[in-house]
């Protein structure tokens, strides 16, 4: 079997067009939506991270402010500034950006943003509303995932789902939001005894652990969905297998995923690839919410 491609950029691409229709339709009623992201301190990963939400979010003509705090400012200071962002009227999406430093509590920060704000869906309100079936905004890289398997128009009611990973911004909303679609959804962590053969019994298999190489075509049941979250750099290796250099002398590094993409697509039946797969589905859920959040605050019905 070969699998067919879960093209994440592609969809991705279709959801952002649609996106900037209804940001024109918005700022032409003067009611652009507005991102605003706060970063503390200058982690490098982290203000790479925001210029490419910023293009992103430029693009499709979403107004995107970013804002910085002294790698030293006090928990108060940053708990201040949300309170504020909470009652501006002209922005309508909050994101803090992590890590956050040493000492601040992140669920105390996240949980202080407004929840009809909250377009990373980190606030506890609305992971509380994922509890009770009705999501109001759930973390963007789980929606990415959960969408993707929708994308397929798959009757979904009855499949059994494996999520590698409990993190609370994959794995544990991703459960929750595949329970809603009557899927019987498992968990495997670093504490599961056998996570291989929860693996294989999955008709839908999500990997988010950060390793690559980790989910070989043992693990996967014939046919299966493969999501593959995970984005991990590695070197990029010779015919020899030796890591090539560039002009500088350092090793050359490529993206992938925890999936071993060559040989799982030999057995699953659908697989996303890394890059192109759950990565650009995230951004587009985050343009998404933010969208959402200035309807809402605009007192508009949301189609989607
Ligand atoms: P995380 O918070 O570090 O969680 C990793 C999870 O994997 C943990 O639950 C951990 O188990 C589990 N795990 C790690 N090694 C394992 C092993 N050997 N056996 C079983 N379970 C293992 O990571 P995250 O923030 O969820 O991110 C996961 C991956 O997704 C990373 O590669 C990250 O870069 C990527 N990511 C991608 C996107 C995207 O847009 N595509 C967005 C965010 C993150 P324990 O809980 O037991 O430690």
């Amino acid at each position: 079997m070969t699998a067919k491609i879960i093209d994440g950029k592609a969809i991705a691409r279709k959801i952002l067009d649609e996106l900037a229709d209804e940001v024109a339709d918005l700022s032409a009623r003067g009611k652009q939506p507005h991102l605003l992201a706060v970063q503390v301190g200058e982690d490098a990963a982290s203000s790479a991270y925001i210029s490419s939400q910023q293009k992103r979010c430029e693009e499709i003509g979403i107004k995107f402010t970013r804002e910085g705090l002294p790698a030293d400012a006090p928990e108060r200071q940053l708990l201040e500034r949300i309170r504020q962002l909470n009652d501006d009227k002209s922005v309508h999406g909050i994101m803090v950006q992590m890590p956050l430093p040493e000492g601040m509590n992140h669920m105390k920060v996240h949980t202080s943003i407004a929840p009809d704000k909250d377009v990373e869906g980190m606030t506890a309100a609305n992971m509380g509303r994922l509890v009770y079936g009705e999501p109001n905004f759930a973390p963007c890289t789980a929606m990415a995932a959960y969408s993707l398997i929708k994308s397929l128009k798959m009757p979904l009611r009855g499949l059994e789902a494996t999520i590698l990973g409990r993190s609370k911004i994959v794995g544990r909303p991703l459960y929750l939001l595949l329970l809603m679609d009557s899927v019987t959804p498992v968990i495997c962590h670093t504490g599961t005894a056998d996570l291989k053969a929860h693996a294989r019994n999955a008709d839908i298999l999500v990997s988010a652990v950060g390793r690559p190489g980790f989910v070989t075509a043992d693990m996967v049941k014939p046919g299966a969905v493969v999501i593959d979250v995970g984005i991990n750099r590695v070197p990029v290796l010779d015919e020899n297998g030796q890591p090539t250099l560039n002009e500088k002398g350092k090793k050359k590094m490529k993206t992938v995923g925890d999936v071993a993409f060559d040989e799982v697509s030999k057995v699953a039946g659908y697989i996303t690839p890394v890059p192109g797969g759950v990565g650009p589905m995230t951004v587009a859920m985050l343009l998404r919410n933010t969208v959402r959040a200035a309807k809402k605050a605009a007192g508009m019905r949301d189609a989607g």
